[in-house]
């Protein structure tokens, strides 16, 4: 608690006070052995005083019979007492005695010196053991006492104690005035430009010119903020270009976007304006085919037709095939501008997608068969799922076109012995979804072109696909298709093994989620696994 309050404190108090309290700690280690010595130095003197006197007391001529009578000299009470005579009832006399060292050979007389405070004096209590005049060992004892003792000791004391406290003072001045002129100023101007860069104030500059380490920080901070502007500056004017961009941008985005509402249009238009003459085309091609299947077919038995009865029929199936492919390809585009275009919708209701897989794989089954190839169910749930079960036959039947003409054919002129698999599966990491897979047993696709083919009018270029015809289109609408339910397409392709195209269905539609923008498809629902 202390400590933080003190770790909180500004520095121009911190610094103060801490060095005022070890300063004083100095002191008074300092001054303490002064005073212990100047103590003793007392106590000295008063021995040294009670022994002259007891020696000019010695001094004096004895009694007749060889005593001495009990004196005072200078204040000092001195007496002799034979050893032997002490009485108990004499404190001072058997407290002397008490405190006296044992006696030795090698000293002649023996000395101890009490004292004790009374009130502000001091009372010394000397004695000495020596043999009187007849050889019987005598105490000689001595009283006296300093009236103003603890005024001495006090006045000492204060002198000791009072140089101390003067250097303390003036080591705090002095160290008051330099820490101020050289950390606390430069600190104070260091803080004021930190709060004023704070506040945005990016013009101010520290004023510190003292050269040493504060003056090399503020020259530091004043290149740093210079630095700072000049990227600001930068900054800005990167920022004012990006505006123009954005806004060049803004401008590009509105012009495509009417570019594509356009082309949607013009698709949707010319689609329809195509759509009836090349039915008519179909049509009258499939009824001059029949007049001259017709008439072939009326030749007597064994009876080879004429030559331009046998072209005819060839051009007319040649004719027919291509407005059939011409008028697949643009049932295609009109389907990807309307679903780009966010004109088709998602009609969502229960689908038994067991019955659809079996529906599809019947409506495939003559195509399946002219390319020898059979179509095997492995269904191994039957989940009701809510979704759009036409878009979801329209991506199987997709698949299963693709799977068909890439599939590789079978030896049976009937039986397809090609394989391709519907397998109609749990998912188990994602208990909420659904796989519906087309396997095939193709030459496969590379890694490389596995993102590629749900591009637009992306086809492989081996001559493999180009004799299948096709227009690039299917697996980009299915693609989105996959997307708009809320699925995704997966691929898992290896070359000469065959490939595995698979639909993720989630089990239930959300309503909830917000559609996507048109041809934002294009970025979600493909994955190849490879
Ligand atoms: P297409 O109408 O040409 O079949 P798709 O978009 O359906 O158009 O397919 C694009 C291309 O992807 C195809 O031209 C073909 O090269 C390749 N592809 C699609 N499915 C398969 C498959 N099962 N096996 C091998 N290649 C395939």
């Amino acid at each position: 608690m202390a400590t933080r309050w003190v770790r909180e404190l500004s520095i121009s108090y911190k610094l103060p006070l801490l060095l005022g309290a070890s300063v004083a700690a100095i002191v008074v280690i300092a001054s303490a052995p002064a005073w212990l010595r100047m103590r003793e130095l007392v106590r000295v003197g008063e021995y040294e005083l009670s022994r002259t006197l007891v020696q000019a007391w010695l001094e004096e001529h004895p009694d007749a019979d060889g005593t001495r009578p009990r004196r005072v000299i200078a204040g000092a009470t001195i007496r002799a007492i034979p050893i032997d005579e002490i009485d108990a009832r004499d404190e001072r006399a058997t407290e002397a005695f008490e405190a006296l060292p044992p006696p030795s050979a090698d000293r002649a007389v023996d000395t101890v010196m009490l004292e004790r405070w009374e009130g502000l004096g001091r009372r010394y209590l000397y004695a000495e053991r020596r043999p009187a005049p007849d050889g019987e060992p005598t105490l000689i004892v001595l009283e006296r006492v300093s009236e103003n003792a603890g005024v001495q000791l006090g006045v000492n004391s204060l002198y000791v104690f009072g140089a101390g406290f003067v250097v303390l003072g003036v080591a705090l001045v002095a160290f008051y005035l330099i820490s101020s002129r050289l950390v606390l100023r430069p600190l104070r101007s260091l803080r004021l430009w930190a709060e004023a860069v704070r506040d945005g104030n990016t013009d101010e500059r520290v004023d510190i010119t003292t050269g040493d380490e504060f003056g090399q920080l503020a020259e530091t901070c004043n290149l740093m903020l210079n630095a700072l502007r000049e990227r600001e500056v930068r900054l800005r004017a990167i920022n004012t270009s990006l505006d123009g961009k954005l806004n060049q941008l803004a401008e590009a985005n509105a012009t495509l976007d009417e570019a594509s509402r356009l082309k949607g249009e013009f698709i949707a238009n010319m689609s329809h304006e195509l759509r009836t003459p090349l039915n008519a085309i179909i049509g009258f091609g499939d009824l001059l085919l029949d007049v001259a299947r017709q008439e072939t077919s009326e030749l007597p038995e064994g009876e080879n037709p004429p030559p331009i009865l046998e072209r005819r029929t060839r051009y007319l199936e040649h004719i027919v095939s291509a407005a059939r492919g011409l008028l697949h390809l643009i049932e295609s585009m009109l389907e990807l501008a309307k679903i780009e275009a966010g004109r088709v919708r998602v009609a969502v209701e229960p689908a038994d997608l067991g019955e659809l897989c079996r529906g599809a794989a019947m409506m495939m089954e003559p195509q399946a068969r002219k390319r020898r190839v059979g179509i095997e169910l492995d269904l191994r749930v039957s989940p009701r799922v809510e979704t759009d079960p036409r878009k979801v036959q329209q991506i199987l039947l997709n698949l299963l076109s693709n799977a068909v003409k890439y599939a590789a054919p079978g030896e049976d002129e009937d039986r397809g012995d090609g394989e391709v698999i519907i397998r109609l599966e749990s998912l188990v990491a994602e208990p909420a979804a659904v796989r519906l897979s087309v396997i095939d047993n193709g030459s496969g696709i590379p890694p490389e072109d596995q993102e590629r083919i749900f591009q637009k009018f992306e086809q492989l270029d081996a001559s493999e696909t180009r004799s299948h015809g096709g227009a690039g289109l299917g697996l980009a609408i299915s693609r989105e298709l996959a997307a708009m339910l809320q699925g995704e397409l997966q691929l898992v392709s290896h070359m000469g093994l065959g490939s595995m195209f698979s639909l993720i269905l989630p089990v239930s539609y959300d309503h909830d989620r917000p559609a996507m923008q048109p041809g934002e498809q294009r970025f979600e629902g493909a994955v190849s696994r490879g």
